[in-house]
């Protein structure tokens, strides 16, 4: 369902992406964990072209491209790839200035063209989904972190996408929040929401991942179950990691 083959990625001379190459399954959850540095973000991003790679091919869905270095992509390619995926930051990213349920219709109506009326009615869908469905018409400063990290994967899920890139969508919570968002996340790998998800929530990777990616130094060390990375690998960088976060 998703693949990359190949990638390549440096930031002026620091090579952060150095030939990853993994195939995804839809309906699937993959995780990607590694210690900070080690290109888990950037792998991320590059899935939906929020950073361009140097080289290597990514196909998604039905979609395929190939960068190729010097080379720029067309605008009109990469939008049509882009529509594909829903992001969901660390930050939240939500517009201060828009309602909880008018930042889950912004996308719908501006990128996909969708009227008014149905992005409203798709909005209040996904806001019981993620157990909202009395805060539509409040702004972001007056929900908590969590509440504003389940809108904004409602938003993300609002543009249906083929899958969902997380990037460490609970690191910036307080504790006690983490396991509202985690529980929405649960559920939407429970439904066979495709989902590729960076975090240090090694119980949940643990529990939820169908795939776990351990990453370090830009390149993909261990790539298999929870099973076999977490409790049957020997890679000695892994069980290093491991030992520091767990
Ligand atoms: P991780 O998610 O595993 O912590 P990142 O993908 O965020 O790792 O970063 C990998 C490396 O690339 C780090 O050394 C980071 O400083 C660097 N890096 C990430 N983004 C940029 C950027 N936009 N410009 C320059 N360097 C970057």
């Amino acid at each position: 369902m998703i693949t990359i083959e190949k990638l390549y990625k440096k930031f002026d001379d620091l090579e952060v992406l150095k030939g990853i190459d993994v195939t995804l399954e839809k309906g699937k959850t993959a995780v990607i964990i590694g210690p900070s540095g080690s290109g888990k973000t950037t792998l991320l991003r590059c899935l939906n072209l929020l950073e361009i790679p140097d080289s290597g091919k990514i196909t998604l869905g039905t979609k395929k491209i190939e960068f190729i270095p010097s080379t720029k992509l067309k605008t009109r390619e990469m939008m049509t790839f882009r529509k594909q995926t829903g992001m969901v930051f660390q930050g939240y990213n939500l517009f201060p200035h828009l309602t909880a349920i008018e930042n889950i219709m912004e996308g719908q109506i501006v990128v996909l063209k969708r009227s008014k009326e149905e992005a409203r009615k798709k909005a209040l869908t996904l806001l019981e989904k993620v157990g909202l469905k009395d805060r539509g018409d409040m702004y972001p400063h007056q929900l908590s972190g969590g509440q504003q990290q389940r809108i904004g994967i409602a938003r993300a899920m609002a543009m249906d996408p083929e899958v969902l890139l997380f990037d460490e969508p609970t690191s910036a919570l307080d504790p006690e929040l983490v396991g509202e968002v985690l529980k929405v996340m649960k559920d939407l790998a429970k439904e066979g929401m495709t989902m590729v998800i960076v975090t240090h929530e090694m119980k949940f990777a643990h529990d939820v991942a169908d795939q776990v990616i351990f990453m370090d130094q830009g390149i993909v060390m261990e790539n298999g179950t929870p099973d076999e990375v977490f409790d049957h690998s020997n890679n000695p960088r892994l069980l290093q990691f491991l030992n520091k976060v767990i």
